[in-house]
Order: structure tokens, then C-alpha cells, then sequence
């Protein structure tokens, strides 16, 4: 099953470039916030599956894909988690001290996350700002110390994320939480879709121009281990994400530029990037 958000509140189906309506099937109070019904349905998704399933058998009436307005489909995940230098390619292309193995993970802040169609907003005019394509694990049930053999009972499915990162020598969770440094969309697929997330085509285009190419079964870390290992730090909650990290080809990124992500399985999504209120960087002392 392929989820998504529409217009930021409802709840779609998507199936063979239609979208199913199904906002029906939880209720969320308005007063929870945007994406609250998604955080529902994921937590949920054992029971609601054969509602979902019929659903998408049903007569019917469906919206065509380019007639909606996909919004993220976790627009404020309770937790956005991300492995850095989880390919030794890009750890080689950045000459990083340190892997994934030694570094453990990062939290990136949930407020940055933007949708397909919206702009990454550079913050500044004289730091560079790189893009990063990354498989996102979407967490469907409440996850504490499980080991990597019963990792993917707590995965409700994968959905492509762009960690967004501040150039320099700051922590990672400062320089990748600005305001729009975590695009992620274009909807979740469930895991029973995919049957092994890891080795799925993951790529990334800058203006239309491939820059990244690589497959996650090159990934250090593959998904059950970086969920086991998440879950040993932090309870993990329904849709909770973790960034898996990015492969080699990341690149500066600029003023209206359009950065596009696909991986294998999952759909593919685009969004802006706008300096058109940036500053320089202020300086802390
Ligand atoms: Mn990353």
C-alpha cells in the first residue's frame, strides 16, 4: 500500500496513479496538528488492513494523481533519526573520521521536514548547503531494545527522504535541523511492498542532472541493524523515521535549483530550493 498525505489533513490510497480518499478511516482532532491522522494510521495498520485493502478494490471514486496535492506524508514525525557515514564511498568523498559503527546516530528536528512541491529555504549567503538522498525506515509500532531478527515487526514501511545539510563544524543536529532540511514524501510504501529494502536503486538529481547512483545494499549499516540499534537508545514510536544515510554524489545545492530524489519501489518526489531570505551567517561567540 502506498500512503499519502493530501492537502496536509487527508488521507490517501495511492494505486496506479489514483488516489483513494480513506480520511474516514481514523479521526484525528483537528487540534492534533498536521499529519496527526497519518501517526494514527500507522499505529494502526495491522487492524485497518483489510479496510485499507478493500478500499483499494472498491469502485470507488478515485482522483488522479496530478489532480491532488501531496503533502508530506509525516509532517511532523515525532522523531526524525538519521546514520551518518553509513556508505564508504561518501564517507571516502568527505574524508570523514568515523562510520556509522563509531558515530551512532543523530537526531535531526521534526520542524524541518517539507513536502513534495515545497523549497528547501538556504539560510545563509556565505555557507554552502549539500544535498543528501536517503532510504527512509517508517517506524509502525512502538520499538524498545529489539533485536535486528525482530527489527522489521516495528517498520510499517520506506519512503525517500533528503537530508538537507549546512556545510562546516558544527553538530550534525544543528546543521541538518534548519527549517526545510528534511524533504520527505512522496508518500510511505508499506513493508509487505518491499521485500527487501535492502538493495533498492536509490538516485538524486540536481536541475535534471544525476548525481547520485548507488544501491542500499552497499549501505554499512543495513535497515534491521540501524532500527535495533535506534531502539537501544530511544523508545521508537509510530511514524518516527530514520534516515538511513546518503551514498557518494552529494553536491552543493543553490538558489533555484530543483532537486529531485527516486528509489526503487518507493516513487520519486522534487522540490526548490529558494535563498530569497538569506542572511550571512551570524557569528556566535
Ligand atoms: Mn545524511
Amino acid at each position: 500500500m502506498r500512503l499519502a498525505l493530501l492537502d496536509g489533513d487527508r488521507l490517501g490510497l495511492v494505486a496506479n496513479e489514483r488516489v483513494i480518499d480513506i480520511s474516514d478511516l481514523v479521526s484525528a482532532p483537528p487540534e492534533a496538528g498536521p499529519g496527526a491522522a497519518m501517526l494514527m494510521l500507522l499505529g494502526r495498520l495491522d487492524s485497518l488492513q483489510g479496510q485499507i485493502e478493500q478500499r483499494a478494490k472498491s469502485g470507488e471514486a478515485r482522483m488522479s494523481l496530478s489532480e491532488v496535492k501531496l503533502s508530506s506524508p509525516l509532517p511532523r514525525p515525532g522523531k526524525v533519526i538519521a546514520a551518518p557515514m553509513n556508505y564508504a564511498a561518501h564517507r571516502a568523498e568527505q574524508k570523514a573520521s568515523g562510520s556509522v559503527a563509531e558515530l551512532g546516530v543523530f537526531l535531526k528536528a521534526n520542524s524541518s521536514v517539507i513536502g513534495p512541491g515545497q523549497s528547501i529555504v538556504l539560510p545563509f549567503t556565505d555557507r554552502d548547503v549539500d544535498q543528501e538522498g536517503e532510504l527512509g525506515i517508517v517506524i509502525g509500532q512502538e520499538a524498545k531494545r529489539v533485536s535486528e531478527e525482530e527489527a522489521f515487526d516495528y517498520v510499517a514501511g520506506y519512503t525517500c527522504v533528503m537530508d538537507i545539510t549546512l556545510k562546516g563544524q558544527e553538530l550534525r543536529s544543528t546543521r541538518k535541523s534548519f527549517d526545510t532540511f528534511t524533504p520527505i514524501g512522496p508518500w510511505i510504501t508499506t513493508k509487505d511492498e518491499v521485500p527487501n529494502p535492502d538493495d533498492l536503486q536509490l538516485r538524486t538529481w540536481v536541475n535534471g542532472e544525476l548525481k547520485q547512483d548507488a544501491r542500499t545494499s552497499i549501505m554499512i549499516w543495513g535497515v534491521a541493524k540501524i532500527v535495533a540499534f535506534a531502539s537501544s537508545v530511544m523508545t521508537l514510536y509510530p511514524g518516527d523515521v530514520i534516515a538511513t544515510g546518503t551514498p557518494a554524489g552529494t553536491c552543493t545545492i543553490k538558489d533555484g535549483d530543483t532537486v529531485a530524489c527516486e528509489i526503487e519501489n518507493l516513487g520519486r518526489f522534487e522540490v526548490g530550493v529558494t535563498a530569497k531570505d538569506a542572511v550571512p551567517a551570524p557569528r556566535y561567540e
